[in-house]
């Protein structure tokens, strides 16, 4: 009985130390980019948010491969859909580097957030069967410790209430630099570099593959290869922000 007290004690003070750990946030909350006080958004105020260098998704109704600059950017690619939150341009580059090298992992929720809120704005999710993330290979996961992909994937597939597996993909091959190489190189490099080592269930038609950063799209293209080769039909490549080679 003295047990059971006592860890009710326990209980009590942890949810009473979470209350006001969260109230205290709130209060204190700072605008990451103006540094003005905000209660509603614990990240950014809601000017700030009104002022991010969002993609205007309803001119190009919800995916970048309608738009002609970028289709011509991406030859040869075996994904469907593309959307993207945003050019690689501040504070999402900034905010990207802190989330991938300085652990900043509150940033991925608010990626997820608007993500989810850009995509239900434009786009229906009945289609969508299955939430993926472009995995990093183990010794880059062991190295930094942990997946940005996965970290925006999971709230956002949450967020949309759509079935996710974080470890459905493996990558087998290591990384090597993409940078100067060309698209025929950097596919012969890619080739065979991701695995599913469990078979997708049947009903998974259409996937959504969620990454930080898309550039050539070559790794989404070798993995959208790998789905439909694996009985997937349709492929929704969705990244944070766009980055285009220039060419
Ligand atoms: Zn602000």
């Amino acid at each position: 009985m003295e047990w059971l007290a006592l860890s009710k004690l326990k209980n009590n003070w942890q949810s009473q130390i979470h209350i006001y750990y969260h109230r205290i946030r709130l209060v204190f909350a700072q605008c990451d980019l103006c540094g003005n006080a905000t209660q509603q958004q614990t990240l950014i105020c809601s000017t700030c948010l009104a002022d991010l260098p969002l993609f205007k998704q309803e001119i190009i109704q919800g995916d970048l491969l309608n738009w002609p600059a970028v289709n011509r950017s991406l030859p040869n690619i075996h994904f469907d859909h593309l959307f993207c939150l945003s050019p690689y341009l501040a504070p999402f580059n900034h905010w990207l580097s802190q989330l991938k090298y300085q652990g900043r992992f509150e940033l991925a929720s608010l990626f997820a957030a608007l993500l989810a809120k850009k995509w239900l704005e434009t786009q229906s999710i009945s289609s969508v069967d299955l939430v993926l993330s472009v995995p990093l290979h183990i010794s880059k996961w062991q190295l930094r410790g942990y997946n940005q992909a996965h970290l925006i994937a999971k709230p956002f597939s949450q967020l949309l209430q759509l079935p996710y597996q974080g470890s459905a993909l493996v990558r087998i091959k290591k990384n090597t630099s993409q940078v100067g190489q060309t698209g025929t190189q950097r596919r012969n490099n890619l080739a065979n570099a991701f695995v599913l080592p469990q078979p997708l269930p049947e009903k998974v038609k259409h996937v959504m593959l969620i990454d930080d950063v898309l550039t050539t799209g070559s790794t989404a293209s070798e993995i959208s290869k790998l789905l439909k080769c694996k009985g997937v039909e349709k492929v929704t490549v969705i990244t944070v922000c766009l980055t285009l080679p220039k060419n």
